[in-house]
């Protein structure tokens, strides 16, 4: 994501601890604690400007939802809707997800959701994208027994590239969309990349799978 650098943007982040968590490895095995309710916790990498995560929580105020996103320049835009709204229900935090296993312990996660992740289109760059095997393992890692992993993305080369990885990772592919917004799915929130491609005229292709 092209974004204006904004040198404010992580004194502001610091100015938020009670939505923007500064040291999450300390939190690491006992996330429920950072929470005014007990309850299950969904994680959503690369949250961008925080439209998806900040809509999930206001519409299920029953589940915890931690937005990670590298780049402090963009994540700020998110802290802004959870300023706006109040919302007791959603942390950020601003790290890189290849360092995820440093944060959250094991069974810990019960979802994750991808959206619109970055493509890195060209080969030699396939381990970088959110879906390549490894950060599978990771995924694995933190997620409970059976969890699962909802992905988004307008962009047909990821879609089928991660199609694959997930199924030759072993996962279970349980609902597969290749056109999410004429479709029978309900209850979609749209992400800023989602809202801007849509309208372009760019087929959204969504799936849900499931570690065995
Ligand atoms: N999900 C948002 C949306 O749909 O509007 C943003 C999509 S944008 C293409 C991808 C985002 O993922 C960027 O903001 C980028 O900084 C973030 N990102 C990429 N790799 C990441 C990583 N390893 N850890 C955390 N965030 C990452």
């Amino acid at each position: 994501m092209r974004q204006r650098n904004k040198p404010w943007a992580k004194e502001k982040l610091d100015q938020y601890p009670q939505y923007v968590i500064s040291a999450p490895e300390q939190h690491k095995g006992k996330w429920q604690e950072v929470f005014e309710k007990n309850q299950p916790l969904h994680i959503e990498i690369g949250t961008g400007k925080g439209r998806f995560i900040t809509g999930m929580a206001k519409a299920n105020p029953n589940i915890n939802y931690i937005g990670i996103e590298l780049q402090d320049s963009i994540i700020v835009t998110a802290l802004d809707k959870i300023i706006e709204e109040e919302l007791s229900n959603v942390k950020l935090i601003n790290v890189n997800a290849e360092d995820l296993r440093e944060f959250f312990a094991n069974f810990e996660v019960d979802r994750v959701y991808l959206n619109f992740s970055d493509p890195w289109p060209k080969t030699r760059h396939a381990k970088r994208r959110l879906t390549y095997k490894t950060f599978l393992n990771i995924y694995e890692d933190i997620l409970v027994d059976h969890g699962e992993i909802h992905f988004k993305t307008d962009n047909q080369g990821l879609f089928e590239f991660s199609l694959m990885s997930f199924s030759e990772y072993g996962l279970l592919l349980k609902d597969v969309s290749l056109d999410l917004h004429n479709s029978q799915f309900e209850g979609n929130i749209m992400t800023e990349y989602e809202e801007k491609f849509s309208s372009k005229g760019n087929r959204i292709y969504r799936c849900e799978v499931q570690f065995k």
